[in-house]
């Protein structure tokens, strides 16, 4: 295969532009991405070797190195898990592909960050964050199982272009080589290197190492020397982990580019024993509500990654949860279709969502300023869980947030608090449904209900309908929408009255419209409208059902 030259996508461009021009603070994070690449890489292996234990081509010692050699001014980060095929170097390597893309376009452009570029440092800018102190790198790869004279040798100078060909590669495996800017060079330094090691990639759960050289009894020994404590992070004691490797980790895991909002770590003991280091993050992505957003935490078995993303560890009004769950007792080779089959399964989904939830409403109940930001962030995600978690309807109705007539614009309003102020006489929950707050507070619907000095809240999600239709009811009192059906704001000598005045003029009304209205009703909601249309009582909104149906849920 003879070499070709291939241009970068325009993002990949822009973000090298910014990284090698803007970029001064933080330059050491390179080596915390280039590792966690390392260490993804062997996960990958490690769950393809259980099926097929050829994979590992008998070197099943998996680890990160790290040699610096400042004669050549390079230092070359290697690993031995799963490797690239050309195709895969060339998506992977001239493209960002990795779901937040369009968040992450949009960060770069944004005036926060080109006013102040070291933010950038501390979201996870991945594999291209080597051109921060690089003018060329070189990578050599070759996927695991595959013979060796297919590897692959990558090169740029991050000048828009790339090269690419294939070479022999004895193992299997990437090894990536900086060749290091003039004023980077301190990256070449032992204690440097330890220390950026220690600081970003400590829990790294393969050993990161690197030659060092020791004077023994006046002779130079030298020695192999793992830089990182390897003990995995969701395994330790809460008390040994500090908030920032916790969210170091998080970045790691999600490639979210923020830190999270919540923290969640703890072990089950029990019938059966597994550790949960959770997180709800701060903001929502943007597929959330479509069927390609990948849902739920990694599942691990005893340390082995089984999958990335399980979306059996929480309900689907949970998918935001991320980070990593690792049970002692399932088997490793479990498949997708027996871990749905498989009781420990449920009982850690149960386990998981009661931790959530306890979390959610202590920032509820504690950090109300942050609840609402979650939940402007989350609400419409959780409220699903009030159609699809009957047994948890009640519990998540609690949670609501909910603009109202007796709410500012923007400040919300809980169903409890709304109950708490009733009027003695008012039996039924008012609610009117639509686009906006602003177009609803003008609604002719609103006018008698403010009269009678009644609260209305506005439900202003579109699937607010079938929320409502599925909870039915809060605290015993009914959920009444003002566009539908009659409302009863009259005594029944009231009614009997208008009924003598006017019920000639209604059935002239309705013989005059015919089949277009099936009814022409007196209504005392009306002050300054002459008449409105509604809907049916029991009129449910199958437009809303089958937007549900479509997202596949
Ligand atoms: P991310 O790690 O968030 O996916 P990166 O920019 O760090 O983004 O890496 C892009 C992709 O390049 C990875 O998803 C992976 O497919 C591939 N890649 C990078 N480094 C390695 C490596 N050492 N071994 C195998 N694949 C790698
Ligand atoms: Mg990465």
């Amino acid at each position: 295969m003879a070499q070709e030259k291939m241009q970068f996508k325009t993002e990949v461009n822009k973000l090298l532009e910014l990284m090698i021009h803007s970029l001064y603070s933080h330059k050491e994070i390179f080596l915390r991405e280039l590792i966690s690449n390392g260490s993804d890489a062997i996960d990958k292996l490690r769950f393809e070797a259980i099926k097929n234990d050829a994979l590992t081509e008998g070197d099943a010692n998996y680890k990160i190195k790290l040699t610096a050699d400042k004669e050549a001014g390079t230092l070359t980060i290697s690993d031995n898990g799963i490797g690239m095929t050309k195709d895969e170097a060339v998506n992977s390597l001239g493209t960002i592909a990795h779901s937040g893309t369009k968040e992450f376009m949009k960060l770069l452009e944004s005036k926060e960050v080109k006013d102040n570029p070291e933010l950038i440092g501390q979201f996870g800018v991945g594999f291209y964050s080597a051109f921060m102190v690089a003018d060329k790198v070189t990578v050599t790869s070759r996927k695991a199982g595959e013979d060796k004279s297919v590897g692959i040798k990558w090169e740029s100078n991050a000048d828009g272009s790339f090269t690419i060909e294939q070479c022999e590669k004895e193992t299997k495996g990437t090894d990536v080589v900086l060749y290091m800017k003039e004023e980077d060079k301190n990256y070449l330094d032992e204690w440097e290197i330890k220390e950026v090691v220690k600081k970003y990639s400590d829990y790294i759960s393969y050993p990161v190492v690197m030659d060092t050289t020791k004077k023994v009894e006046d002779k130079d020994v030298t020695e192999e020397e793992t830089l990182n404590s390897m003990k995995a992070i969701w395994l330790k004691d809460k008390s040994d982990v500090t908030q920032e490797e916790y969210n170091e980790f998080y970045k790691h895991i999600t490639h979210d580019f923020g830190d999270p909002l919540k923290t969640i770590h703890y072990r089950a003991e029990g019938t059966t024993e597994f550790n949960v280091l959770v997180y709800l993050p701060k903001k929502a992505p943007m597929n959330i509500l479509y069927p390609e957003y990948k849902s739920g935490p990694a599942l691990y078995v005893r340390r082995v990654q089984i999958m990335e993303n399980c979306e059996d560890l929480v309900p689907v009004w949970l998918r935001f949860v991320k980070g990593i769950v690792d049970s002692s007792d399932l088997p490793l080779n479990v498949s997708r279709e027996l871990l749905q089959k498989n009781k420990m399964m449920d009982i850690i989904r149960k386990n998981i969502t009661k931790k959530v939830l306890e979390t959610i409403k202590d920032m509820k109940q504690n950090e109300y300023e942050t609840y609402v930001g979650f939940f402007e962030e989350f609400g419409r995600v959780i409220k699903e869980g009030i159609h699809f978690d009957f047994a948890r309807k009640e519990e998540i109705a609690d949670l609501l947030l909910v603009q109202s007539t007796s709410t500012e614009s923007g400040k919300y309003t809980t169903l409890a608090d709304y109950v708490s102020r009733m009027k003695t006489e008012q039996n039924e929950i008012y609610y009117i449904t639509g686009k906006n707050r602003k177009e609803l507070e003008n609604s002719p619907y609103l006018e008698a209900l403010k009269e009678k000095d009644y609260e209305v809240l506005f439900m202003t999600d579109e699937i607010d309908d079938i929320i409502i239709s599925s909870l039915m009811k809060y605290k015993d009192k009914n959920f009444k929408s003002i566009l539908k059906g009659d409302i009863n704001l009259q005594t029944e000598e009231e009614k009997k009255e208008s009924k003598e005045n006017f019920g000639k003029l209604t059935d002239k009304i309705k013989d005059i419209l015919g089949d277009k209205v099936s009814e022409v009703r007196l209504s005392a909601r009306l002050k300054n409208s002459p008449c409105v249309l509604v809907s049916g009582d029991g009129d449910i909104d199958m437009q809303m059902e089958m937007m549900l149906k479509a997202m596949g849920q």
